[in-house]
């Protein structure tokens, strides 16, 4: 038949929703199959039993979702090979940093005729520059990427609370149309945007704010700098954007993957929780032990982030111009105390 078959490549803490929403449309929508593959990276759970085995008899991502039924038509896949083979829409979402490893494991192994989108928020830095995740997945498989970024803190999405999200697409219009059927609901309401690195760059950059946003509150601060803190955040994703690539458009910032990401993330985030916890330990524990003892296996985005951010802006002589990028990532590393987010931001008039 001409029914499409998803393949989620990714079960952490969004993967597994991005799941759930997708089998509660493909049971609705005859162009698709009803089944959808869920890939595990599989782990053995301290009962001894594998994840994968355990998410297909309780039809629950027991680690990272629990309590949450994902749809009887999801399917948990450890083998990721496997997992792509006979798919032509996939869905990538895991932790960015996996993303080029899991690329080479499929390179040669997925349809001809596939198309992606990536819900992943980061990027890559290599020698000529910074690299989107959405890049890395249509060079490294030669297939068509788009991307859906928004105001999405999954547990919230899994209750089935309202939230809305943004679909970047570059030129078919049809495809981008294709990814909001699959993922719309009542509670879930998707808009496309002719602006892939638009909409990834807002995704990414939100975590580098948000972890501004928790030094603040760790630091007792108030509601008035954290809203200081998003202000200025908001402008750097902007002019950060822009400077990358020229065909960002201003109306993009405005959409839900933009000031409404940043401000969900500043508020309820993992990123903005872990930093707090860093400032109110005095720096003593470090975000990878934070990350390990405050997530239970869930992974931070916004550090890893800042530490890309910071070699694009010194490789490209632009820490000046991003103070609140360039002193997060100077305090994540020690090399700064938490004051000085604020110190750094503050507007220095021109001399009289
Ligand atoms: P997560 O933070 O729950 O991360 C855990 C996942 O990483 C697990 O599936 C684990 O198996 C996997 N993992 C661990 N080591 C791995 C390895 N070596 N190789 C491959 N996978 C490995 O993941 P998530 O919340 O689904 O986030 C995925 C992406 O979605 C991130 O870019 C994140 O920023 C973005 N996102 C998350 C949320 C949210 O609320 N959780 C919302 C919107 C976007
Ligand atoms: P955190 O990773 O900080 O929890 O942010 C989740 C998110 O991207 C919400 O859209």
């Amino acid at each position: 038949s001409n029914k499409s078959r998803v393949t989620v490549i990714g079960s952490g803490n969004w993967g597994s929703v991005a799941a759930k929403l997708i089998a509660s449309n493909t049971l609705k929508l005859p162009s698709f199959h009803e089944e959808v593959k869920m890939w595990v990276f599989e782990e053995t759970l301290p009962s001894g039993e594998k994840l994968s085995a355990v998410v297909n008899e309780t039809n629950e991502n027991v680690k990272y979702l629990p309590g949450i039924k994902l749809g009887k038509n999801v399917v948990a896949d450890p083998d990721l090979e496997h997992a792509v083979r006979d798919s032509d829409m996939l869905v990538f979402v895991t932790p960015h940093q996996f993303m080029e490893g899991i690329c080479k494991t499929i390179v040669g192994k997925i349809r001809k005729d596939a198309q992606a989108i990536s819900l992943v928020k980061g990027m890559e830095v290599k020698k000529d520059g910074p690299c989107m995740v959405s890049a890395i997945i249509s060079e490294k498989l030669g297939i068509n990427c788009c991307v859906l970024m928004g105001a999405n803190i999954a547990n919230e999405i899994a209750e089935e609370k309202f939230s809305e999200a943004t679909v970047g697409y570059r030129e078919n219009k049809k495809t981008a149309e294709k990814w909001v059927q699959l993922f719309n609901t009542p509670f879930f309401s998707v808009s496309p945007v002719q602006d892939v690195e638009g909409v990834e760059l807002c995704g990414t950059l939100k975590n580098v704010v948000a972890i501004a946003a928790g030094f603040v509150d760790g630091l007792e601060m108030g509601n008035n700098t954290k809203a200081a803190i998003m202000r200025i955040g908001l402008i750097e994703m902007k002019a950060f954007s822009k400077l990358l690539f020229g065909s960002v458009k201003d109306n993009t910032f405005f959409e839900s993957c933009g000031v409404a990401d940043l401000i969900t993330t500043c508020l309820g985030g993992r990123n903005r929780k872990c930093a707090e916890a860093f400032v109110k330990n005095d720096g003593k524990k470090s975000f990878d032990e934070l990350e390990a003892e405050m997530l239970q296996g869930q992974k931070l985005q916004g550090v890893l982030t800042a530490k890309e951010v910071y070699e694009v802006l010194s490789d490209r002589g632009w820490l000046e111009l991003f103070p609140l990028f360039a002193t997060v990532h100077e305090i994540c590393v020690g090399r700064l105390p938490p004051t000085a987010i604020v110190k750094n931001i503050v507007h220095t008039s021109p001399a009289p």
